[in-house]
């Protein structure tokens, strides 16, 4: 067959296979547009999981006449004045109309402001009609039918009308949650209308509670903070309310909503050691950015951006988060206490008020899955006589300095001055019930000293380069020459850590020896994993988080047991260590480790106040 240029039409149909994948995707393109515009409403309306219709109508600035069909054309946009350098828009590549005309009956119906009156244009499998005069008062309604009958194998993959549905409405609050000032109205014969009101940007909390749910903005942290120039701002849920799936993490660049491997991945290692690995935090995550310093050209779904100085991005986001759990810690739990004063009866008679109300499930609706009850039989219970101190557990030949030793204070603090109290007594050999001036404190021994030891051993850990271990024959992993390169590069790190490679000609390098930690481990997969992760985030923290995850593992054979009685010196000693270590507020899988209920609180139990 000769070679020949396509149609206009074929390679609209081709870009669209990019833009628009699924009824969703158009909605997220009309809504970027709309906003792109300055709308400050935006309605949008669907049937048939939007296959069979997708109506978008805002009040934005709206299309002069004139340029009415050069916004059906491909490759023509109003946007990107500076180039593809410092894109300040959502939109930018002239696609998305041109592509949607293509593969569906599309409509476009726009008043220019100060115009005389509203045309209208229409593209149907790709063949424009029009401009002609047509109603409107103000702004742009875009009507998009039957998506795909001109491409019925795309049609096939779609989903239920139903499913379709639900992602058209997921789309519309990613978007939602970023602007806050703007009215947002889905509706239609396949949903329950549901409105997003405008807010003030002082009150965007409000917005994001509407969408990801009330109990996220009475269990998440503010951040704000700006590193050379990049500045995070949102907010982060505590590590106690996790999820099973990433999906409740929004993150945006420059507003743009995003799905970023190396963002997600920085929630992932700010949150290691505060949550068990297999679940996931809740947040929403704003990165304003210089529009130079990062790419969204990437993808024509412009859902993946790259960063000139991912470290950078990265580091921002860890270092503030960590931050700021380290600086919360110490609060504790309220969840657990007022789950605590739920429980408590009253002993006999007429109930009196049962003081606060507990909570109301989080998230309702979501896939929540009940953390785990904690089970102290489940520690392998050695009786451990040994006193409070970890046994030493040996791990090639490193002596941790910083063992989580504790030191039996001689004289308990008679005045409950101490953050944590003075310690009144034990019970079931496994809780401490601590007074402080103005409330109860019950912490578990276990999950306390657990993370005391934990956070001893990492401290030990990375102060000195860890023992690695020779491998009998040095194993060769073949790569990329880039990710060679990368490896290379991290060379030195790698070894800290007790891992030990070179170059072994081009495309692959040879592996000497592995972290003495890990004990036995495929060196390849290792290797691989850590290539990977350089790729995505230009950092090999994932070497870090598996010697971290072994310490923990140490760390939970090492401590106290549930199961053994302490002297009250003992556990004063162990409370003043907590307060020390402001991340023992939580233990290593993220459980509390200590509940405080307020004196007011009790006196409410007993109908005193
Ligand atoms: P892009 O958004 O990348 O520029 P589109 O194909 O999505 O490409 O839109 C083409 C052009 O049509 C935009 O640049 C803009 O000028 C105009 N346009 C599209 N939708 C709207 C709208 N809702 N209000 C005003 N102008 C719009
Ligand atoms: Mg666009």
């Amino acid at each position: 067959m000769p070679i020949r240029q396509l149609s206009e039409t074929l390679i609209d149909q081709i870009a669209a296979g990019e833009v628009v994948e699924r009824p969703a995707s158009v909605v997220k393109e009309l809504v970027e547009n709309s906003l792109d515009a300055g709308a400050t409403r935006i309605e949008i309306t669907t049937a048939g999981g939007g296959k069979s219709l997708i109506r978008i109508a805002d009040d934005g600035c709206g299309i002069p006449l004139s340029e009415l069909p050069l916004a059906v054309r491909r490759h023509c946009t109003s946007k990107m004045e500076a180039g593809l350098q410092g894109i300040e828009t959502l939109g930018f590549r002239g696609e998305a109309l041109p592509s949607i005309g293509s593969v569906a009956r599309l409509s476009l119906r726009s008043r220019a402001r100060g115009a005389e009156g509203a045309h209208e244009i229409l593209v149907h499998g790709g063949r424009q009609e029009g401009p002609r005069p047509a109603p409107l008062s103000a702004g742009t309604v875009i009507e998009v039918r039957d998506l795909f009958h001109a491409v019925p194998a795309r049609l096939k993959f779609l989903k239920s009308d139903r499913a379709e549905s639900a992602a058209i409405t997921e789309v519309v609050r990613r978007i939602a949650i970023a602007f806050p000032g703007v009215r947002f109205e889905l509706s239609g014969e396949d949903r329950a209308t549901q409105i997003f009101e405008a807010v003030e940007e002082a009150h965007a909390l409000r917005r994001i509670a509407g969408i990801v749910g009330d109990s996220f903005a009475d269990n998440a942290f503010a951040l704000d903070a700006v590193r050379e120039g990049v500045h995070l701002s949102g907010h982060a849920g505590l590590p106690n309310f996790h999820r099973g799936t990433a999906q409740h993490q929004y993150l945006y660049v420059n507003g743009r909503p995003v799905r970023d491997r190396m963002l997600l991945s920085a929630l992932r290692g700010a949150y290691a050691d505060a949550m068990p690995r297999d679940r996931h935090a809740v947040c929403v995550l704003f990165l304003a950015i210089d529009p130079r310093d990062v790419d969204v050209n990437v993808h024509p779904a412009k859902a993946d951006v790259r960063f000139r100085d991912p470290g950078l991005v990265r580091g921002l986001i860890v270092g503030t988060i960590r931050a700021e759990l380290a600086r919360l810690e110490l609060r504790g739990s309220t969840e657990g206490a007022s789950g605590l004063m739920a429980r408590f009866r009253p002993g006999g008679g007429t109930a009196p008020e049962p003081g606060p109300a507990p909570r109301p499930a989080p998230f309702a609706g979501f896939d929540e899955r009940p953390h785990e009850p904690y089970e102290i039989e489940r520690s392998p219970s050695r009786p451990l006589d040994a006193g409070w101190s970890a046994p030493r557990p040996s791990f090639g030949g490193l002596q941790p300095s910083a063992r989580a030793e504790l030191v039996a204070d001689p004289a308990p603090p008679e005045r409950a001055e101490f953050p944590l109290g003075a310690a009144r007594a034990q019970i079931g050999k496994a809780f401490i019930v601590a007074e402080t001036g103005d409330s109860l404190v019950l912490i578990d021994q276990h999950a306390a000293h657990e993370r005391l030891v934990y956070e001893a051993l990492k401290e030990a850990i990375h102060a000195r380069p860890l023992p690695s271990q020779m491998l009998l024959i040095p194993d060769v992993v073949d790569l990329t020459e880039a990710e060679v390169e990368r490896l290379c590069a991290e060379a030195e790190t790698l070894q800290r850590f007790g891992l030990h490679l070179e170059r072994f000609g081009s495309g692959a390098v040879m592996v000497r020896e592995t972290p003495a930690l890990l004990g036995e481990v495929d060196a390849g997969a290792l290797v691989r994993e850590i290539a990977d992760e350089l790729t995505e985030t230009g950092s090999g923290a994932g070497l870090k988080d598996r010697v971290d995850h072994v310490a923990a593992t140490m760390a939970c054979h090492g401590s106290v047991r549930a199961g053994r009685r302490l002297q009250g010196a003992e556990m004063n000693a162990l409370l003043r260590q907590m307060e020390r270590v402001p991340a023992s507020a939580t233990c290593n899988h993220g459980r509390p480790t200590f509940i405080e209920l307020k004196l007011a609180d009790i006196e409410r139990l007993f109908g005193r106040r």
